[in-house]
């Protein structure tokens, strides 16, 4: 379980109330029951529930199961695309193991809003599931030309450019961490925003086959693509 709350020996943690409504009604758990714990910083911790109430609980910190374990410094843009496949990204950058994921809004992004906060939660919820210690940060929903106004000199950009027919992945090698992948909207990069990413040198454009993938798709590929460049 995800708690925002330190963790070390001895210490209490307190249990939210749906976090209490999961252990003590779903999974029918009790004072005594023991619980795996993480904060994102801490690693990971067996605990024992002290207080098992309807409205939340307490746990106590016993035993340390694992040390805490970052992802590489690698970022994952993408156009928000609909909601249950924006779900899917959030979900397989988390299992994949980015340590930031930042909607992007381009000029073809078919959405002007997301619900930063339902991302968070899914992101918290993908790292429970998948085992990661770790919640990469949902970004909230920035403009391309701003964020590329901004860029980081150090940080390599992976630019998936459906434009870009030729062989996989040819330039990952050249985009260690700290890096970023950035994937466009069902409708593509305009030639306005090719034009911009291009010019910036910290740019690597990579073509991930000969097909057109989905976002969602890409996003996967491009992620485990730059993960066996980089030998993670
Ligand atoms: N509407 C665009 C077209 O027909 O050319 C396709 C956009 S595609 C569905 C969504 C995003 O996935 C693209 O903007 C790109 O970032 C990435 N993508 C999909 N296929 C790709 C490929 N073969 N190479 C590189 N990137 C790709």
């Amino acid at each position: 379980l995800f708690v925002d709350h330190p963790l070390g020996a001895g210490q209490p943690v307190p249990l939210s109330r749906e976090q209490a409504h999961y252990l003590f009604s779903v999974m029918r758990m009790s004072t005594g029951g023991l619980v795996k714990l993480f904060n994102g910083q801490d690693g990971e911790w067996l605990a024992e529930i002290s207080e098992a109430g309807k409205k939340g609980g307490e746990s106590v910190c016993r035993e340390a199961l694992r040390p805490q374990v970052v992802p590489p410094d690698l970022w994952l843009l993408f156009a928000p695309i609909k909601k249950a496949r924006t779900d899917f990204i959030v979900e397989k950058a988390v299992e994949l193991g980015v340590r930031r994921i930042v909607p992007v809004q381009t000029r073809f992004t078919n959405s002007e809003r997301i619900r930063q906060d339902r991302l968070q939660a899914h992101a918290m919820e993908a790292a429970e599931q998948c085992g990661a210690l770790f919640v990469p940060e949902v970004a909230e929903l920035t403009r391309l030309d701003r964020l590329l106004a901004d860029w980081p000199a150090q940080r390599a950009l992976v630019f998936c450019d459906e434009a870009e027919v030729g062989s996989r992945a040819g330039t990952l090698a050249e985009a260690p961490a700290p890096a970023a992948v950035l994937v466009g909207p069902e409708g593509g990069f305009s030639d306005e925003e090719r034009r911009a990413l291009t010019a910036m040198e910290q740019t690597r454009v990579i073509a991930l086959g000969p097909r057109i993938l989905r976002a969602d798709t890409a996003a996967v590929s491009a992620l485990t693509l730059w993960q066996v460049a980089q030998g993670d």
